[in-house]
């Protein structure tokens, strides 16, 4: 590879910033040439390539977002929209395509590789933490972490008032975020999609906290859950326990934002690192991944098909230390 190309794509994520950055220092070290897509795959379409240099993405480490910008674009989901893209890539000489994004966009990469050739690599970008081929996507652990914060804020005002708290967190299909906030800020239960739920489980769970001497409580709940949405499970809480004060929190897009943690930035830097690196040794159609702190590749359709597993240990010990 002579020529490559980065975008950032699909929902932003804290530490893009930071892969961005390890892409194009690590291209300039291997006389590469870079350039910035800006907005996804609508700037292939639209033929917004810009040419950067190692001086190009300086202070942005620190940076939450992307300064690449991010869409969702409809028309690469199109036959036309591809080819569009495609053009452009050939008319500027663009051999290979790194992805900084999650599972759409590397549905997204693996079909553009299919059709056209070009060879692409993915890079996880998204606080959801539900990519296979690498133990933590780029921006999971700063998520993780605001949620916390903001959870613990409410765990002041739920004390003193003797409230019972249900907080949604992100995490889209997955409970990454739920179980390890849950965990970290001593729930009484976390409601995650993975696990099968009920109402009646929850109800329990209330009768041995009140039991236990507790005066309130917190629930955590991943946006993905089943059981029904917040609302309805605060609801349906008031009627079997008239007497408790609850109130709903959505924690919303503040856990997409922030300058990254000491971990997004250390594992963005070593993911952009391994993107092009890999391009180098000539691999395709792949993510580059870290697991158990070794750079891993996996093929791009396994990391879409898989789903890493919550860890049902970790379950488990939430339930017994929240009570
Ligand atoms: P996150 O999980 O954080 O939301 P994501 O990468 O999964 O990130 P998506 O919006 O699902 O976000 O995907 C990003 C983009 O990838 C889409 O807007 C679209 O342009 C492209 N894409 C997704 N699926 C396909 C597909 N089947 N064919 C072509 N392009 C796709």
């Amino acid at each position: 590879v002579k020529k490559i190309a980065v975008f950032t794509s699909g929902g932003d994520a804290p530490g893009m910033n930071a892969a961005l950055r390890a892409v194009v220092r690590t291209a300039n070290h291997y006389n590469l040439e870079c350039y910035g897509v800006r907005e996804g795959y609508n700037g292939l379409i639209n033929n917004d390539f810009t040419r950067m240099g190692p001086r190009s993405v300086k202070n942005i480490i620190t940076e939450g977002g992307t300064i690449l910008k991010s869409a969702r674009s409809l028309e690469f989901k199109t036959k036309e929209g591809r080819q569009a893209a495609y053009e452009n890539c050939k008319k500027l000489g663009i051999d290979a395509l790194v992805c900084i994004g999650g599972d759409g966009t590397f549905r997204g990469a693996n079909i553009f590789n299919e059709e056209f050739g070009i060879k692409v690599i993915g890079v996880p970008g998204t606080i959801d933490n539900d990519i296979f081929g690498t133990d933590n996507t780029i921006g999971y652990d700063t998520a993780l972490n605001t949620a916390m914060e903001a959870i613990d804020k409410i765990r002041d005002t739920a004390t003193s008032h003797n409230r019972v708290f249900f907080v949604e967190v992100m995490g889209r299909d997955a409970g990454f975020i739920a179980l390890n906030s849950g965990l970290a800020t001593g729930a009484i239960d976390i409601l995650i999609p993975e696990q099968k739920d009920s109402i009646e489980d929850l109800f329990r769970t209330f009768e041995r906290a009140e039991k236990a001497g507790k005066a309130s409580s917190i629930v955590v709940v991943a946006e993905g859950e089943k059981l029904g949405s917040i609302y309805d499970l605060a609801k349906a809480t008031k009627a079997g326990f008239p007497d408790y004060d609850i109130r709903v929190a959505v924690l919303g897009h503040i856990q997409r934002g922030g300058s990254p943690s000491c971990a997004d930035r250390v594992l963005a830097s070593q993911l952009g690192y391994a993107a092009v690196v890999g391009l180098m040794e000539g691999r395709t159609n792949v993510m580059a991944g870290l697991k158990s702190n070794q750079i891993v590749y996996t093929p791009i359709e396994e990391a879409i098909k898989k789903h890493n597993e919550i860890d049902p240990g970790l379950l488990k010990i939430s339930e017994i230390l929240a009570i």
